[in-house]
């Protein structure tokens, strides 16, 4: 299966489905990234960041944003949330017998989170389990390198996630690692998702601040202004 990738503020996005790009995954191991305005943001300012997306064997549009921007530029690629290809990946890592690893989030999300994937997926090979909050990287890194996952979930938050499995990626070239932000907080019952109808419209960002005010100051100035960027970026191609 041939990339079809994009430029979106001078970083690729894949354009795959979901489908497709749950093939291409794990056909290909590597780092998935599951890119956003707020990570396209980050990027422009952290060249280390960049190369990091830029290096990765996948990068998935998640979210509405990532969808309007592409959309600007004239591409219309649907979004692919990365809670859902995660929790699709481990499904699939699953019933194929390949062992899987849990790194970040609160001890306790975490626990909760391990408990709750046990009871939906009784097969699971979970090889390594480690909270989010270690100071010693090279002890995680050094028993993710004997615990060999297939597959690797990373919950950091953003680019903490991308920079670790960056890392792991160098160390076990056929683990397939995928960053997942938030997912092990809605695996675990903490927080739930929109419901249906607000992630369908594009509104689960809008649904989450509602829920949560603090996130106000991640999507604002950040988002306007990404949208603001990426017309400049329309204009300034056609001439
Ligand atoms: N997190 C962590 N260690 C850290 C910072 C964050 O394990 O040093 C976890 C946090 O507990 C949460 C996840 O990373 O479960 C995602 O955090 P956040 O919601 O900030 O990320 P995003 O919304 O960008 O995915």
């Amino acid at each position: 299966m041939e990339r079809n990738i994009v430029k979106l503020q001078g970083l690729p996005v894949d354009t795959f489905s979901f489908d497709d790009a749950m093939q291409y995954a794990q056909e290909n191991h590597g780092q998935v990234i599951t890119i956003n305005p707020e990570m396209i943001a980050s990027a422009r300012k952290n060249k280390d960041f960049a190369h990091i997306i830029n290096d990765a064997e996948l990068i998935v549009p998640d979210g509405i944003g990532v969808e309007i921007g592409l959309k600007i530029l004239g591409y219309n690629v649907r979004r692919i949330a990365g809670v859902e290809l995660a929790r699709k990946l481990i499904d699939t890592y699953t019933k194929n017998k390949k062992s899987i690893a849990l790194v970040g989030a609160k001890p306790e999300v975490i626990e909760k989170t391990i408990s709750n994937l046990k009871s939906e997926c009784p097969e699971i090979n979970i090889v390594y389990v480690q909270d989010g909050y270690f100071k010693d990287e090279e002890r995680v890194l050094e028993d993710l390198k004997n615990a060999k996952p297939d597959l690797l979930l990373t919950a950091l938050g953003s680019p903490k996630q991308e920079v670790f499995n960056y890392r792991v990626k160098k160390l076990l070239p056929d683990t397939l690692a995928i960053g997942v932000g938030g997912s092990f907080d809605v695996w675990s019952g903490m927080v739930k998702r929109a419901p249906v109808f607000w992630q369908k419209a594009g509104l689960e960002w809008l649904y989450r601040t509602i829920k949560d005010p603090k996130r106000f100051k991640r999507i604002f100035p950040t988002l306007p202004l990404f949208v603001i960027s990426v017309l400049q970026e329309r204009i300034f191609r056609k001439v």
